[in-house]
This record gives C-alpha cells, sequence and structure tokens, in this order.
C-alpha cells in the first residue's frame, strides 16, 4: 500500500509569505527547504530504489497543493536529485500572481516528468458546503484552465479544505476527473467505475524529518494518524473563519 503525503510550499521561514497562500491556517503547512531535504534523504535510504509513485506497490507518493512558486523554485530540483516526480495540485485563478506559478512555469513542471491536477479555480475552504453548481463550475473551469494551458487531458484534483462529500465527488466525476485526493489521513483509495478517492497525510512546517519515514515504514503509524487527524480538525475549525478573510486580503494586494 502507498502512503501518499500532502505537502504545500517547500520555503524556508522568513520567505514563507513570498509562495503560495499566507495566513495562520497555511503557515502550519509550510515546510523548511531544509527539513524537505532531510525527508527526501531519509525516504531514499529506507526505501533504496523504490522511486515514489501511485501503482500501488511504491511505499510513498509525493503531492504538492495550492501552486505556490515553490513548486517550480524549489520542489522540482529537489525530486530531480533523486529522479523522482511528485504531483502538484494547482489553484488556477492564481496562476501568475506573485507567489503561485505561471503557466510557463506549469509547462515546466509538465516537461519535467511530473503530474499537474486541479485544486479548484479559487479554493474555497469550505468547497461542500457550496451549492452544487458553484462545486462544478468550480472543478469544470479549473480543468478546462489547466488542459488549455498544458495541451492534454487532466484528470486529477484535490480537495481544498480536504473533505470530500457526496455533491464534491459527483461535480468532479461530471466534470471529467477520476482521480480525487482529500486530507483524510488513510492509506485506503477508494474506487468506483468512475472516480478513485484517496486519502493522503498531510506533512506540517513543525514535523520533524523522520516523521515522513516513520509513516511510510508504518512505524507508529496508527498513533500518528490519529494525531495528525486530531490536529487538522482543530486546525480547521479554530482557523476556518480567519482563512477566507486572509485569502480576501491578499487578492486585494494582487489587485
Ligand atoms: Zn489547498
Amino acid at each position: 500500500m502507498t502512503i501518499i503525503f500532502m505537502h504545500h510550499d517547500i520555503i524556508d521561514p522568513d520567505l514563507k509569505k513570498k509562495s503560495g497562500f499566507y495566513g495562520a491556517g497555511a503557515e502550519v503547512y509550510k515546510v523548511s527547504v531544509r527539513t524537505f531535504r532531510e525527508q527526501l534523504a531519509g525516504l531514499a535510504a529506507a526505501f533504496p530504489g523504490q522511486a515514489p509513485a501511485l501503482d500501488g506497490k511504491a511505499p510513498f507518493f509525493l503531492t504538492f497543493d495550492d501552486g505556490g512558486v515553490s513548486a517550480t523554485e524549489i520542489v522540482a530540483g529537489l525530486l530531480s536529485e533523486y529522479g523522482w516526480s511528485g504531483q502538484f495540485f494547482v489553484v488556477t485563478g492564481f496562476i501568475g500572481m506573485p507567489g503561485f506559478m505561471s503557466a510557463s512555469g506549469l509547462r515546466a513542471l509538465k516537461a519535467g516528468g511530473h503530474c499537474v491536477g486541479t485544486h479548484t479555480v479559487s479554493h474555497p475552504d469550505r468547497l461542500r458546503a457550496l451549492p452544487y453548481a458553484h462545486i462544478k463550475r468550480e472543478w469544470v473551469e479549473s480543468r478546462a484552465r489547466l488542459q488549455d494551458l498544458l495541451g492534454c487531458d487532466v484528470t486529477s484534483g484535490s480537495v481544498p479544505g480536504g473533505f470530500c462529500n457526496r455533491p464534491v465527488r459527483e461535480a468532479a466525476i461530471e466534470a471529467g476527473l477520476t482521480l480525487l485526493m482529500t486530507s483524510e489521513p488513510t492509506t485506503r483509495c477508494y474506487a468506483t467505475a468512475e472516480v478513485t478517492i484517496c486519502g493522503r497525510f498531510a506533512v506540517l512546517g513543525r514535523d520533524e524529518p523522520k516523521v515522513a519515514v516513520a509513516l511510510a515504514r508504518r512505524v507508529h503509524a496508527r498513533r500518528i494518524k490519529a494525531w495528525r487527524w486530531h490536529t487538522l480538525s482543530v486546525a480547521k475549525s479554530a482557523l476556518g473563519p480567519v482563512y477566507p478573510v486572509v485569502r480576501e486580503g491578499l487578492l486585494r494586494l494582487h489587485a
């Protein structure tokens, strides 16, 4: 079984406002370059000769949410040191804005062998609570934008806020997505004829590098899973009302 990691920006603390979203809700996910390097080195040492993949056999897979510019400026280079590739989920409404990847950056990612998927147009934190037509529009328009930019079929997405319910799933299927990733810390994937839904384990900025290896090795996996789920739930309930306001501020800055 493959454990799927969910990263966001890989960036040093003093530069954390330079890539991706910011505000308390976003910053807990930003991992320093040094820690990420150590995570990769730990994973490479623990699983020699095994590259990250989504084939059900590889021990781990790496994903990166939001589309912050650290993906092209930092992450791609670090992964290439190992010959590894990852999957990047992009908020299409922010493409080309300060701190976010440009269209050419996205094309470079794809040319470098990475996968690109959608993370909606506007990153609604409570996507699942929106009217169905709005949810569907988020998937349809973001997928179309990426397909336009990349010149290929885009069939994967990750859910902003991490939680998937029936409308989110159905709208994604109607929009043409066949792979959805959530933030539920599980290695189980739920597959129907139309879509596969996979959970992921969030890697937080405060995590020691060895946490990634321990998770991939299933050492203390149950304890870490329980703790991580609790942490995310508390963070979301505590920061939920703040996060959109922070993002509004960001949009104003970028206007
Ligand atoms: Zn996100």
